[in-house]
């Protein structure tokens, strides 16, 4: 997208406000789905929590996606979106047997994390089929050393406890289709990737119904300069040939799923802010937008480095500046960045504000929710109006009949 598209944009539904290319969701879609291509069964299951706009949902099944979803609430939007039951896969963690239930009832495929509801939901639906998270305790220990770390990880069923999960299996003589793992930002490298497949191929030996091995995501888009990217390419040419071998010792073409979020999204997001002050202090000058860490929580949780643009100003003398939000409370978007000479009214862009933005957003402060905008083919698609005071109050119930104002105000004198 071109800075300039980005500015009628603000022009055009106001700031601050998202937007998402989807042409490149679209080629990095096509990129991994490339990489793979010598799989002969393929199913990419997009991670709805990075961005659940029904339209970037719709976006996503005509690409041929799957849905992998969190929350009963993911699964009732994927289906509202369009996608067929069977390409909706369902991995909550620590969620209750009843919502797990209400997941099975429409159909979706249910992945189970835990051996205490495994049990519980084999016992009462030996038919229907389910698949098991395990936890393969792998992690990437810096400069691509391997360590069977994370043993205190709530996700997954560990790998210590692949006795316990076969007898419960034999007992209630469930019927599991698919295994999965998802070691999320733990994998950084290609090798760690690799040794934590092999022992998922070596669980996956233990069942025999299985449909499909889910490698679940975790794949790495660059946020800053010198950040690491997860070579799909090499990834795909390594972890095809194990997994057609895998399938040939297994005696069955089986699917090879992945769950990407961030590496689908991340980068096709635009975070507009307008600036609203410039304030020189004696140490710093600051550059506070009309946004907040309500908006974007990145910065201020995860410490994410979000690249940041003056669009108003691209050829502008740089200088040294803070990005701060309005928030009452210490608010960093950016401390001490380079950006092209920042004018009050000028247009900020957050880059990478595809994946775990807008979905991380609140109305602290009693702020709205920005706008949401799909940039595709050339025009701007509002997915997402502004909210509005209404929004602010809509479930709030007043008790103003039980609070009357029973003295008249202090008035000081
Ligand atoms: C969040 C999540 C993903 C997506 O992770 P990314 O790092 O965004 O690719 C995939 N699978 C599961 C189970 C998740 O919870």
């Amino acid at each position: 997208m071109k800075y300039s598209d980005l500015i009628s944009i603000t022009e055009q539904f106001g700031a601050p406000v998202y937007v998402y290319d989807s042409e490149k969701i679209t080629s990095q879609y096509k990129r991994l789905t490339n990489a793979f291509k010598g799989v002969g069964n393929l199913r990419l299951n997009y991670a709805a929590k990075a961005l659940s706009n029904i339209s970037i949902l719709r976006l996503m099944n005509s690409l041929g996606s799957g849905l992998d979803t969190v929350s009963i609430q993911e699964v009732k939007l994927g289906l509202m979106a369009g996608f067929a039951p069977e390409s909706i896969i369902y991995t909550p963690n620590g969620v209750s047997l009843e919502e797990i239930e209400e997941a099975a009832a429409l159909g979706v495929q249910i992945n189970i994390d835990n051996l205490s509801v495994l049990e519980q939901f084999g016992s009462k639906h030996p038919d229907v089929p389910v698949c098991i998270r395990i936890n393969p305790h792998v992690m990437a220990g810096g400069n691509s050393n391997i360590s069977v770390g994370h043993i205190d990880s709530k996700f997954g069923i560990s790998i210590h406890q692949i006795p316990h999960l076969l007898r419960i299996v034999e007992l209630t003589k469930m019927n599991i289709n698919g295994i999965h793992m998802h070691t999320g930002s733990d994998i950084l490298d290609i090798d760690v990737f690799l040794y934590a497949s092999e022992i998922l191929f070596e669980t996956a030996k233990n069942f025999k119904n299985l449909q499909f091995i889910d490698f679940g995501s975790g794949f790495k888009v660059p946020y800053k300069t010198g950040d690491i990217e997860t070579n799909i390419e090499e990834l795909g040419k390594k972890l095809t040939k194990r997994f057609n071998d895998f399938c040939a010792d297994y005696g069955k073409e089986l699917t090879l799923a992945f769950e990407p979020g961030k590496f689908l999204v991340s980068e096709a997001g635009y975070f507009l802010a307008k600036v609203n002050v410039v304030k020189q202090t004696t140490s710093t000058v600051f550059a506070s937008v009309d946004s907040g860490f309500n908006h974007l929580i990145r910065p201020m949780l995860y410490g994410a480095q979000h690249q940041i643009v003056n669009i108003s100003n691209p050829s502008g003398r740089e200088r040294y500046y803070s990005v701060v939000g309005y928030i009452c409370e210490t608010d960093t978007f950016g401390n001490n960045r380079r950006i092209n000479e920042i004018q009050e009214g000028d247009i900020l862009a957050f880059k990478n504000a595809g994946a775990y933005c807008f979905t991380m957003a609140s109305n602290y402060n009693s702020r709205y929710r920005p706008a949401e905008v799909l940039w595709h083919e050339g025009s701007a698609h509002l997915i997402r109006e502004r909210e509005t005071f209404d929004d602010i109050i809509k479930n709030q119930v007043d008790l103003k009949d039980l609070f009357i104002q029973k003295h008249s105000q202090v008035v000081v004198k």
